[in-house]
């Protein structure tokens, strides 16, 4: 018996290309056989409830059954998840939209949903032993492992673009993280840690190597549909960077039909994957301009979650636009911008560049028709604007003139 009540149905991990089955009880990256990320399996049976969803419990750990840490000793927990899905009744009356609504993920520990991956796995790193983390990040990654880390007296090093706002940094280095800066974007970030880890000293908790902050930032969607009584939105806007939220939230619907808590007739969400305008490998390869994202070249955005020029999970967020019938689209700076003052404005929800990109998204697609004016749409925004203000501050300045 364990010493313990082991409440994760946790089985086992495939790889996300060939499908070949790994262990999922000791650490793993990157699956052995292809290199690419593993996706986590439950022991998911009609056993388990609704009802078994521990309402008690108002952080993501309410869904621990569908979560990898085994122990719940190990959780490393600064009360993230949960977070609202607000009614945007005024801005879909301005813009004709039939129903908006905003679940906002600035609202967690640290300022952004980068908090639901982080305490997935920092909780499990320190399940598995280990004692040192590194991270290659944009900035929120950065901040919020740098936090965990803390909460867990574990070792924290983050390397990130110096172009980054100095908020991002003073965060980490607040929290007791080793912060190294690299000229370039997260690609080189990561080529840095792979270097400095050649020895395997530290976990590395890049997004999809590290196969469970994927499984953190699932919990969105059984949060979307917990809160929405089962009953989806039409579609879902989603400001993609790594990808991981857009692959972990379709994960969670596919993983709420084999538990059979969606009607059987229920359609599930159209995706979108929103990009900026100066970083679009997905908006590139989907709309067919190349063939893959391996050599894309992108340059810095304010919406700094979203420079990620060639991202691991490609093959990923392709399929769940497909299954899905997504699609994925491009924001400029300026519409971003204009974004972020239309929601504080108008809805007093200060959303970060990434969050005024969706919105600005949503205004294009019902242009354009993708949008139809009977749908729910659901804004998924991921941060708060607060670690931005430095590149935010002439803001009102600027599109007033
Ligand atoms: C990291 C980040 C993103 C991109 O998230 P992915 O799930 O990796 O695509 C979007 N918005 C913010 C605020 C982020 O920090
Ligand atoms: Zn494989």
């Amino acid at each position: 018996m364990l010493p313990f009540q082991k409440v994760s149905l946790l089985s086992h991990l495939t790889c996300s290309n060939c499908g070949n089955i790994h262990s999922a009880f000791h650490t793993q990256t990157l699956s052995v056989c292809c290199q690419l990320p593993l996706l986590s399996h439950y022991q998911i049976n009609n056993s388990i409830q609704k009802e078994d969803i521990l309402e008690s419990n108002t952080t993501l750990w309410r869904y621990a059954a569908l979560l990898p840490v085994l122990n719940p000793a190990n959780r490393v927990s600064l009360g993230e998840g949960l977070t609202p899905i607000l009614d945007l009744s005024k801005l879909a009356e301005l813009h004709s939209f039939h129903k908006l609504s905003l679940k906002d993920e600035g609202l967690n520990p640290t300022g952004s949903f980068k908090a639901r991956g982080l305490s997935l796995a920092i909780s499990k790193a320190k399940e598995n032993g280990e004692t040192a983390c590194i991270i290659p990040t944009a900035g929120n990654a950065g901040v919020a492992m740098a936090a965990y880390c803390a909460r867990a007296g574990m070792e924290a090093v983050v390397v990130m673009p110096r172009h980054t706002p100095d908020a991002f940094k003073d965060h980490c280095l607040a929290y007791g993280a080793e912060l190294l800066l690299i000229d370039g974007l997260i690609n080189d970030c990561a080529a840095k840690v792979k270097a400095l880890n050649e020895n395997r000293r530290y976990a590395d908790m890049s997004t999809l190597k590290e196969p469970y902050r994927l499984e953190g930032k699932k919990t969105m969607g059984f949060e979307i549909a917990e809160q929405l009584a089962y009953d989806l939105p039409d579609v879902i806007m989603y400001p993609t960077g790594g990808g991981t939220g857009l692959i972990g939230i379709w994960k969670a619907f596919r993983e709420l039909q084999q538990l059979g808590w969606l009607a059987n007739d229920a359609r599930l969400p159209r995706m979108v994957a929103v990009q900026a305008a100066e970083c679009s490998p997905i908006f590139d390869t989907f709309s067919g301009k190349q063939t893959n994202s391996k050599n894309y070249v992108g340059r810095p955005t304010l919406a700094n979650g979203l420079a990620v020029p060639r991202p691991i999970g490609e093959p990923l967020m392709l399929q769940v636009l497909a299954e899905s019938n997504g699609t994925a689209i491009t924001v400029s700076e300026t519409d971003m911008l204009q974004g972020v003052l239309e929601l504080s404005s108008k809805e007093g929800i200060f959303v970060a560049p990434e969050g005024g990109a969706i919105w600005a998204a949503a205004k294009q697609l019902l242009q354009s028709g993708w949008i139809r004016s009977d749908e729910h749409i659901l804004l998924l925004n991921t941060g708060s604007a607060q670690l931005y203000l430095d590149n935010l501050k002439d803001l009102w300045q600027r599109t007033n003139d």
